[in-house]
């Protein structure tokens, strides 16, 4: 099979962009290979510029959760443009979207919004400081919450994809402020407060993990998180990028019964365009600028078009029956890929919540970073590549979560399981 088009058009961009890519996880750097350049998207399809088809379960990472260039959010950001890309100045497109997330998250008395994630975690970390105070910052080894300096410590993505958790660039003073603890370990978050208890700013967590491969939380660890931040005087700040409005309309907090005293919100939200935001109590919000005294700012912040496409989807997730569809199709596609790993006698932990999977090539259980790091990564190599050419487009690492879309159908599912079975038998037949 020739990726002939892909192949050209990378050759031409290593010489103009870092490594070829704008983000490192786009690069198949983990698996070998070119990264496939993508013409089109539509619905649970993507199309590279060779002319081929994949069932996509990346769905830019998670942003799309109604499938590519879904009509409603296609009108509502044509209608936007029509009428300027960006003004400077206040619009009711912010009022609009923000009245949604409100209403939809009870932790949301007000929301500030941002253009990225990154920036999201890296204002939630700065007001937590101010709110409380203090200096450091507790996270979990693995979890990942933008490239900001103070979160680039044992961060997950494509740092761990890379293996560089720790950047050259981040001062020693600055990660000496963040303590990470091990995901899932009530005792290490136990521990962290008992030494540093006085000091700690906030807790940040994703809520369900999907940035070291998709881990769920552990029964009773986020409610100890919650307790633990609310003895010491300390935030709890859930990093809700991936998860909010992706695995339930009211999000992961509603899910597992915690309010988060700060929330990042990014990917969904803006459906596909530049759009993330931290949300929290009132008095806590209110001490951002101009209302209050922590500066933070944006030139394209709450811009027209992306908070029009990120209302259209909110809206179709609100009034549509799109968790239900894609609830029916995800036990059927876990089910079958567990009876396929089984019956091919490959070993792995397949898991989903919502519209967010995983699959690690792993006898054992995979509950945090260290277990995560004993997978096979070899083994999932070869059946990236074995599933990309049977038209099946998976992340490039075995350190990322997978997504479905309400657009996703049985035929998809079908498609993926023959697809799968198909793969274990030539790896097997390889070795
Ligand atoms: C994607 C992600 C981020 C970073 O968002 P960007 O928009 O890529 O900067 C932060 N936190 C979590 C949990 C994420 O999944």
């Amino acid at each position: 099979m020739t990726y002939s088009r892909s192949e050209s058009l990378h050759a031409a961009a290593v010489r103009l962009t870092p490594g070829g890519v704008n983000s490192p996880v786009r690069a198949f750097r983990a698996v070998g290979g070119t990264p496939l350049y993508i013409s089109r998207a539509s619905g649970s399809k993507i199309y590279d510029v060779d002319g081929r088809e994949y069932v996509d379960y990346v769905l830019s990472w998670g942003p799309i959760m109604l499938g590519h260039a879904a009509p409603e959010i296609v009108e509502a950001v044509e209608r936007a443009a029509r009428d300027g890309t960006s003004f400077g100045a206040p619009s009711a497109y912010e009022v609009d979207l923000a009245a949604l997330v409100v209403d939809a998250i009870p932790a949301i008395d007000m929301v500030r919004f941002v253009s990225s994630g990154t920036e999201a975690c890296m204002t939630a970390i700065r007001l937590a400081r101010a709110w409380t105070k203090r200096d450091k910052i507790v996270k979990c080894a693995g979890c990942y919450h933008g490239h900001a300096d103070p979160l680039l410590v044992s961060a997950g993505s494509g740092a761990l994809t890379l293996g560089i958790p720790d950047s050259p660039g981040v001062t020693a003073a600055t990660a000496a402020d963040t303590i990470v603890v091990p995901y899932n370990d009530d005792d290490g978050a136990g521990a962290a407060f008992a030494k540093h208890g006085e000091q700690i700013a906030a807790v940040i967590v994703e809520p369900v993990a999907g940035n070291m491969g998709f881990i769920p939380p552990s029964p009773g660890y986020l409610e100890r998180l919650r307790a633990l931040t609310t003895q010491a005087g300390a935030l709890l700040i859930v990093d809700e990028v991936m998860t909010g409005f992706r695995l339930h309309y009211g999000s992961a907090q509603s899910i597992y019964g915690i309010e988060a005293d700060i929330t990042c919100l990014g990917k969904v939200i803006g459906a596909g365009l530049p759009v993330a935001a931290i949300g929290g109590k009132r008095e806590i919000m209110e001490r951002l600028a101009p209302s209050g005294d922590v500066y933070q700012a944006g030139t394209l912040s709450g811009n027209p078009l992306a908070m029009a496409a990120g209302a259209a989807q909110l809206r179709a997730l609100r009034d549509g029956d799109a968790y239900e569809r894609i609830d029916r199709i995800g036990s059927a596609l876990i089910s079958g890929l567990r009876h396929t790993f089984a019956k091919a006698g490959i070993p792995a932990q397949i898991d989903r919540i919502g519209s967010m999977w995983g699959l690690f090539f792993n006898a054992k259980p995979v509950t945090d970073l260290a277990s995560a790091k004993t997978s096979d990564t070899a083994a999932f190599a070869k059946y990236f590549h074995a599933m990309l050419e049977r038209g099946v487009y998976l992340a490039p690492s075995q350190y990322e979560a997978a997504f479905l879309s309400a657009a996703h159908c049985d035929d998809d599912v079908e498609r993926t399981l023959t697809a799968a079975r198909d793969s274990l038998a030539a790896i097997a037949s390889a070795r």
